[in-house]
């Protein structure tokens, strides 16, 4: 990609200002936990709020893709030609108050559940196996275990994006949306922090409930390289059920595999291809559809694949700026 207007601006932005870094052509698919996928166009990497603030205000109306730990969002092998986020520094802070716990966008989940429960400030346990951030966590409203993201989150700080720029709201959860797997909160949105009321417990009782939740997690899903669930579950049944029940369990595309372990899981090889996945997650889709009847949709962010199909697997309507 030629250097643009934006990306010079940026590079002097961060020659002025601290806490702001740029990085052209940066590996994209290597900061998702798929680990395969090629480069984006720039990485703009924020860590203070004034720096974030500037940014916004130099880089709209372009489109940004918001990047937490990566682990819903896949990139294809020759890359996306955009502009990635990423938050980090002030981003990253944890503040306890009684029950009332401020979370930055970039808080690590598992890490916000372990330091929570040493506190005895227990409702994020099932936080401990989701490999993402705080900020992902809200807009995909993340949960397992029996709890979501929703059920604890109060209100979070977010930079709302509309055509005449950002403005910063807090919103309350109501306000967000929060539904099973996702949530209002728009693809050029940025969420800086949120806060969750949670409740006092001993922590013992959280430890050993972390633990159980490990060995869960240990004993029935795969580890390697994949997003988690590639489909959300439709009403009343569940994905990998049905995945498995016209025999796709381990079904092989060149380097990626449908996992043995689990028929939701997509995984990739090391050395492999992020586009052999995407084809895989299209040959599993269509061929629920032909055959059971139900369209699956996929819940992991597409970047830079064809756009036809991409939307056709996100389940989107029109334009939208992740596939181009
Ligand atoms: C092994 C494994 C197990 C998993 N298990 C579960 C599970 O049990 N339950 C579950 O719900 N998910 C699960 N996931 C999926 C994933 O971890 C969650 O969806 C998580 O919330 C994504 O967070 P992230 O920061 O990695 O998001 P990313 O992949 O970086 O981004 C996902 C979406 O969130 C947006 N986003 C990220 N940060 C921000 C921000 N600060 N502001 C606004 N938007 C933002 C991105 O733009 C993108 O649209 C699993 C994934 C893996 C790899």
């Amino acid at each position: 990609m030629r250097q643009s207007k934006i990306e010079t601006a940026l590079q002097a932005l961060m020659e002025v200002m601290e806490g702001v870094a740029v990085e052209h052509r940066a590996g994209f698919g290597a900061l998702t936990t798929y680990r395969v996928g090629g480069t984006c166009g720039v990485l703009v990497t924020c860590s203070t709020v004034a720096a974030l603030e500037r940014v916004l205000s130099t880089i709209a109306p372009s489109d940004v893709y918001v990047l937490g730990n990566g682990s819903n969002t896949l990139v294809a092998d020759h890359g996306w030609d955009g502009i990635v986020l990423r938050l980090s520094g002030e981003f990253a802070g944890i503040e306890v108050s009684e029950r009332s716990v401020r979370l930055g966008a970039a808080v690590h989940l598992p890490v916000a559940a372990r330091t929570l429960a040493v506190k005895g400030l227990g409702g994020l346990e099932w936080a401990v196996g989701i490999p993402g951030t705080v900020g992902g966590a809200i807009k995909m409203n993340a949960g397992g275990h029996g709890s979501d993201t929703a059920t604890w989150m109060e209100s979070a700080e977010i930079f709302r994006y509309s055509k005449s720029g950002y403005h910063r709201q807090s919103a309350s959860k109501d306000e967000l949306e929060l539904r099973y797997r996702g949530s209002n909160v728009g693809d050029m949105d940025i969420v800086a922090s949120a806060v969750f009321c949670l409740n006092q417990r001993s922590p013992a009782e959280l430890k050993s409930r972390i633990s159980e939740i490990v060995a869960w997690r240990r004993d029935n899903q795969p580890g390697g390289q994949n997003a988690g669930s590639v489909f959300v579950n439709p009403n009343d049944d569940f994905a990998a059920r049905l995945i498995d029940s016209i025999g796709m369990r381990g079904l092989r595309y060149r380097s990626a595999e449908v996992s043995k372990r689990h028929a939701n899981f997509i995984q990739a090889a090391p050395g492999g291809s992020s586009d052999d996945v995407f084809e895989l997650i299209w040959i599993v889709q269509q061929r629920v559809e032909k055959e059971v009847g139900i369209r699956l949709r996929t819940e992991i962010k597409l970047l830079g694949f064809d756009a036809e199909r991409s939307r056709y697997l996100m389940g989107r309507q029109g334009n939208d700026s992740y596939t181009t």
